[in-house]
């Protein structure tokens, strides 16, 4: 089961949650706001350079590292 972590857009809280499928509803445990930035966790980084013979452009179009998932884009 993966482990997100979430940064809350309301409170800054930042909290991290199993995500059991999709419909799993994640909430602040300091706020309960239901507004949250899912943050690139260090579990699904893909670190083996699986890809290593490849070019140098990246496979995901756009969005940086993560796709924009973790806002490391500008
Ligand atoms: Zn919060």
């Amino acid at each position: 089961m993966p482990i997100y972590e979430y940064l809350c857009d309301d409170c800054g809280e930042r909290y991290e949650r199993i995500v059991m499928n999709g419909n799993t509803k994640i909430t602040c445990p300091k706020c309960a706001s239901a507004k949250h930035t899912l943050q690139l966790s260090v579990f699904a980084a893909p670190a083996n350079g699986s890809k290593a013979s490849g070019g140098s452009s990246p496979a995901s179009s756009g969005g940086g590292c993560c796709g924009g998932a973790c806002g490391c884009k500008n």
